[in-house]
């Protein structure tokens, strides 16, 4: 079963969070394998995909942002695109989609980055946004300052964190397809709510990358390999890595609080994106074929609206515009 675990290193300025998605994050894969429009991803958008809903599962439970975090790729390479949205009570949905070849084992570089021009978003939405209300975004580039590549998402992440927010972020990820799973290390703004938007004092970008406590269970996460993140009990894990360190645990999310899977698509939604289209697009649809089918990129739901289904779509006076975002 999939478990969020929270502890802080007592009288240290560093916590951390444990994430193991299973179930959950195998659940993601079913859908997408069951798709007979798509089929399965290939191995390696698998693997990345599932670092990227482990580390936005982190990122969600680190700032405990009221809406959603959605974690987005925008890839130049066969992966187009892949995105991880998490409430902020940990139902999470993810998708990705590639255009061309994906080799087994293929990196984020060349699935995603070539040439420097893929990009990494990171969007707060907060729960009910008014109209025109813009959500936060931050986005950065898959290379570091020296305008290097980079290869790891946990580091694109952490440089993310270190430019945007000057906090010192460790992440280790790890995922295959049976649990995608990430650890989370932070230092601890010295003033302030570690926001993601909040604001951080001088004081705190003094301290980037000084303070010894936590450069030294920073150094200790990244010893834990992607083999005993993926196979390790969170007990195991937390007594091998930290057993010289006194950490502080809170109640693990288990169960119905654990992240957990679950697509918020329905048929209202679609049917507002189609009248967005326009009756004279629908109908030329229908010209060709017996129904418009939409199928939804996160769950794999089919939509289906045949003539007569289109014609009360469009007969309707309650019209009201698409929404600002695909993923609303
Ligand atoms: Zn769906």
């Amino acid at each position: 079963m999939s478990e969020l675990h929270k502890f802080l290193f007592e009288g240290l300025p560093v916590r951390g969070v444990l994430v193991r998605l299973t179930d959950s994050w195998q659940t993601v894969l079913a859908k997408r394998a069951a798709n007979a429009e798509t089929g399965a991803y290939p191995q390696a958008v698998r693997a990345l995909l599932g670092e990227m809903t482990a580390a936005a599962v982190l990122m969600q439970a680190n700032i405990k942002f009221n809406g959603a975090l959605v974690l987005q790729m925008m890839g130049e390479g066969p992966l187009k695109l892949a995105v991880v949205e998490v409430q902020s009570d940990m139902r999470f949905r993810a998708t990705a989609k590639t255009i061309g070849a994906v080799h087994d084992g293929m990196g984020l570089a060349d699935m995603a980055n070539q040439r420097n021009l893929g990009r990494c978003a990171i969007t707060l939405d907060p729960l009910g946004r008014r109209p025109g209300q813009q959500p936060y975004q931050g986005v950065v580039p898959l290379y570091d300052d020296q305008g290097q590549a980079i290869k790891r998402f946990s580091d694109v992440l952490a440089h993310y964190m270190l430019q945007s927010e000057q906090l010192d972020t460790t992440l280790v990820l790890a995922a295959n397809d049976e649990t995608a799973a990430g650890l989370l290390i932070q230092r601890l703004p010295m003033h302030g709510a570690a926001n993601l938007a909040g604001k951080q004092s001088m004081a705190d970008e003094d301290q980037i990358g000084l303070n010894e406590d936590y450069n030294r269970i920073a150094t200790l996460a990244q010893s834990l390999t992607s083999d005993e993140l993926l196979t390790l009990s969170t007990d195991k894990i937390l007594h091998r890595l930290f057993w010289q360190e006194t950490l502080r645990r809170f109640e693990p999310e288990l169960g119905e609080d654990a992240p957990r899977f679950s697509c918020s698509c329905n048929r209202d939604r679609v049917s507002n994106m189609l009248r967005g289209l326009g009756e004279e697009e629908a109908n030329s649809i229908l010209a060709e074929r017996a129904l418009i089918e939409v199928g939804c990129d996160f769950c794999g739901q089919q939509y289906r609206y045949d003539a007569v289904d289109s014609a009360q779509l469009f007969a309707q006076s309650d019209i009201q515009p698409p929404g600002p975002s695909a993923l609303q």
